[in-house]
């Protein structure tokens, strides 16, 4: 028999012009930030989500800094975020001197816990920072009400939701800023990149100005001063336009890359659900008024015992499938704010059960069907 080449649960490939454009750019000797891809991938954000202004950035880590700066973070306030995310949702603000707050969530989406919100806020809220699970919807409405009411600003982390929606809203175009990521393994990527988006116009022009070192380099280059100084504070965090041009071969054709997922997705979700049924195994919860962005499939497993033991099932067949986030108020660094187990049951249940399969722009069908397979064949 031949050995079956294992099927990763991660994979970037090209999807469009990439090197096409790569090569433009250093044949033009333009490889720094901010030069013809760059204000590509600007335009054609700002045009499709309808953003004030979009700008591209070192990653999705250094948008959310950049929103914390923004947002005039300072010692001693407090940011509520999902205790179920990535590490960088807190970090950033935690790097401007924020305590992060740690909200559950809702055990069907594995969203932020619109109800449990409003009774973690304090006067020293300053960001309230929802996270779009797998690219599906937070409720909006309900959080942008309390946030409103509260005087505290709502910045989304839309590393998963890119061209989802929300009631018929794109994702990224209902809070005050949203942040991007085209990481590796997001449906879009450049390797290492992110973007920031901006939907309160107030916040434009100093966006431009921290992304670039604190300098008006911006406004020069727009021949809007006639020469360029230090003005505020600031990092590095533009990205070179090598990368905003492979980026822009993956944007450009942003339909065809959402609707290769959403068949993949689909795959999984309609060859699963039998068996799911059978032995009391949960599929993700779309619900009706989202339009997800088809970036995760996962299945939540009655325990931790029968995720390992199928994680080991599909390693033993050639298939990578990973579990997610572990609960960042039980983290090392996060005890320091006190978080017990018990703060946030529904992330501690759920990060033990949850198993993601592989889900990557060019995983072919038979691949699709090999996990199917793999997945039915594993006696629960
Ligand atoms: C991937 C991810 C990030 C970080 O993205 P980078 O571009 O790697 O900095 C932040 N938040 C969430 C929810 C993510 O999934």
């Amino acid at each position: 028999m031949t050995p079956v080449p294992p099927i990763s649960f991660n994979r970037s490939s090209l999807q469009g012009r990439e090197l096409e454009y790569i090569f433009q750019t250093i044949s033009a000797g333009q490889i720094a930030g901010d030069q013809t891809f760059s204000k590509k991938c600007h335009a054609l954000l700002e045009d499709v989500l309808g953003v004030q202004k979009a700008l591209v950035t070192t990653s999705c880590t250094h948008a959310l800094e950049m929103a914390a700066i923004l947002l005039d973070i300072q010692d001693g306030d407090e940011v509520i975020v999902p205790s179920f995310t990535f590490v960088s949702t807190p970090n950033a603000f935690v790097m401007r001197g924020a305590r992060p707050v740690f909200c559950d969530v809702r055990p069907d989406t594995l969203n932020l816990d619109e109800s449990k919100l409003e009774a973690l806020i304090t006067p020293r809220t300053k960001a309230i920072v929802p996270v779009h699970y797998a690219g599906v919807a937070c409720e909006m409405d309900e959080i942008l009400r309390i946030g409103a009411k509260h005087g505290v600003a709502v910045v989304e982390d839309n590393a998963h939701g890119l061209f989802g929606k929300y009631r018929g809203r794109w994702l990224g175009t209902l809070g005050c800023m949203a942040t991007q990521s085209f990481h590796e393994t997001k449906n879009i990527t450049c390797g290492e990149g992110g973007a920031l988006l901006i939907n309160d116009s107030r916040f434009c022009e100093r966006a431009e100005i921290i992304r670039e070192k604190g300098t008006n380099r911006a406004r020069f280059f727009r021949g809007q001063v006639d020469k360029y100084s230090w003005v505020d504070i600031g990092s590095s965090y533009v990205m070179s336009d090598v990368l905003a041009a492979f980026l822009y071969g993956q944007l450009e054709v942003w339909r065809q890359i959402q609707e290769k997922r959403r068949v993949i997705w689909g795959c999984y979700h309609q060859h699963l659900s039998e068996w799911c049924a059978q032995h009391d195994i949960r599929q993700p919860l779309v619900p009706a008024h989202c339009d997800q962005a088809y970036h995760m499939y996962y299945l939540l497993l009655p325990s931790l015992e029968v995720r390992t033991a199928l994680i080991q099932h599909l390693k033993a067949r050639g298939i990578l499938a990973v579990f997610h986030y572990l609960p960042l108020h039980l983290s090392e660094y996060a005890l320091r704010w006190g978080g017990r187990r018990g703060d946030c049951p529904v992330t501690e249940n759920v990060s033990e059960r949850l198993l993601r399969l592989p889900l990557f722009n060019s995983i072919t069908e038979e691949q699709q069907h090999e996990v199917v397979e793999g997945v039915r064949s594993f006696a629960v």
